[in-house]
């Protein structure tokens, strides 16, 4: 089976691809050119009720499949996924506008490990018991939620929303499944791959759709008990003042505005190396990008001597372009975001150290949404461009004087997902992270992951945590047995 793409992308309801019950289709933009190029469902309740009604009739089945026939089809699916590899990397490279190299070197791979890491995990998920010395032995059954829901975002699509969906669905559970209205194509893709891999019909659901109206139907419906959901915090703030009266299960996995802790002792070479990815990988629309670089002041004017330069050589290009360090702006919305957040910026009176322009491209990108990797100094913590996530290539350089300045600069925001600290004092590391206020902290790397450990954020970072037996936690129910000798 080739993974055509049609103009009109249609929902995988039921194992079949069925159009919006409305009739009414959104537009889909591909941002490096800026020329709609397809058209997706604009879904709302109606469709939502005819996932739910899908997924509850595959859950009885579904639910109880022996662990090693539900891993055959996952790990099918990863081992299609693999095959499909460029096709799928330029889909998500059309969609999104990151550059077609890092589609297939992260989010296309990553999406396939996430089907392998929990066809395997759910073959090793083990029940506790208790045991009370004499008197009783507890044994905890988990069981499967039934049908639940998975929102995810635009910014690495495929790769996060395979990260929600699949332990979800290795657990036991029935999903009904709504990637970013922004790019949908490999989420629709997915779709594709799912019914090749013998998934049984109605056990994935995946609806198109925009947020108000087709995932808050997610949100709203009685029959969906839990919701896991990664997006911005105002989302977030929305999706849980629907879901708390209804008493559901949520996981939040929300915005940042991630501190970069460098200490003069540390690493230069890597500092540098991995400082440079992790201000503007993906053109900085990565949650856990360090937009906050906070400096030991001796190393201050020392950082900026090597790493402006070596910024301001990034090439912003083509996506399809193997040269292209940046690729395009997700969407105009978000373009006018970031250069409006960079206008605030010097309006707050930053001093602008490199970037901060629009880049008009030449040929097929001429239309297209990019902007300079932009690095900005002279600004209190205070401000909004250091307290609001921009979530684009925008960073801020901050200098401190000592280790309890650097903590305290590093918790002074609402948000609490990741940190990032450079030194070669591992004392002074492990002082660090432990007072960072943070879910994640990388200590001499950055987005060095393993699947296996607790991933999510603190504050308004988020609630809850994925990856892991925590996913696998999340998507089902604990029943504690007590049996008294
Ligand atoms: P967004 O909140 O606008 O949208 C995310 C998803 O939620 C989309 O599918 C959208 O259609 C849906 N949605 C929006 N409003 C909704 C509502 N009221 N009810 C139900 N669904 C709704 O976020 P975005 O702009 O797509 O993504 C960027 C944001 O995501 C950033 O804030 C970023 O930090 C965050 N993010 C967080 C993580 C993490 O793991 N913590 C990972 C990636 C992105």
């Amino acid at each position: 089976m080739n993974l055509t793409i049609p103009y009109h992308l249609e929902n995988f309801i039921g194992g079949n691809f069925i159009g919006p019950l409305s009739g009414s289709f959104i537009d889909n933009i591909n941002p490096a050119t800026g020329a709609i190029y397809g058209q997706i469902p604009d879904s709302n309740e109606k469709d939502i009720e005819v996932a739910v009604a899908a997924a509850k009739k595959a859950f009885p089945a579904w639910s109880v499949l022996p662990a090693e026939k539900k891993f055959i089809i996952l790990n099918k699916i990863a081992e299609l996924i693999e095959a499909k590899l460029d096709e799928l990397a330029l889909a998500e490279t059309n969609d999104n506008g990151k550059p077609l190299w890092l589609s297939k070197q992260v989010d296309i791979p990553r999406a396939s490990a996430n089907f392998r890491f929990f066809a395997t995990g759910i073959m090793h998920f083990a029940n506790e018991s208790h045991q009370m010395e004499d008197k009783a032995v507890n044994y905890t059954l988990r069981q499967p939620i039934g049908i639940v829901g998975c929102i995810s975002p635009w910014n690495l699509p495929l790769y996060l929303f395979t990260w929600k969906i699949v332990p979800a669905l290795a657990a036991g559970n029935c999903v009904i499944a709504k990637p970013s209205e922004v790019t949908p194509v490999t989420a629709f893709l997915l779709g594709k791959i799912c019914k090749e891999a013998g998934l049984p019909d109605g056990v994935l659901n995946i609806v198109h759709g925009t947020g108000p109206s087709c995932g808050e139907a997610i949100v709203k419906h009685p029959d969906v008990k839990a919701i896991s959901f990664t997006g911005s915090t105002k989302a977030g703030e929305r999706i849980a003042a629907l879901a708390a009266p209804m008493f559901k299960k949520l996981s939040l996995e929300l915005g940042g505005k991630n501190p970069n802790i460098i200490f003069n002792d540390c690493d230069w070479k890597k500092m540098l190396t991995d400082t440079i990815r992790s201000s503007f990988g993906n053109q900085g629309q990565i949650c856990l990008c360090g937009s906050r670089i906070l400096l030991e002041r001796s190393a201050y004017e020392e950082f900026k001597k090597h790493f402006i330069p070596i910024v301001k050589k990034l090439i912003v290009g083509d996506p399809l372009e193997t040269t292209s360090k940046q690729g395009a702006i997700v969407s105009k919305v978000h373009f006018e975001k970031i250069m409006n957040c960079i206008s605030i910026a010097k309006e707050e009176g930053g001093t602008i150290l490199c970037g901060s322009n629009a880049v008009k491209l030449q040929g097929r990108c001429e239309n297209g949404y990019f902007i300079e990797p932009t690095i900005i100094e002279g600004l209190d913590q205070n401000c909004k461009t250091n307290q609001e996530e921009i979530f684009g290539p925008v960073v801020t350089i901050q200098p401190f004087d000592t280790e309890e300045e650097a903590i305290a600069l590093a918790n002074a925001t609402n948000y609490g997902l990741a940190a990032t600290i450079w030194t070669q004092d591992i004392s002074k590391a492990n002082r660090v992270a432990a007072k960072v206020q943070s879910g994640i902290v990388w200590v001499n790397c950055w987005l060095v992951r393993d699947l296996r450990t607790p991933f999510g954020g603190m504050k308004n970072s988020g609630v809850g945590r994925e990856g892991g037996w925590e996913a696998l936690r999340f998507f089902t129910e604990a029943k504690n047995v007590c049996i008294q000798f």
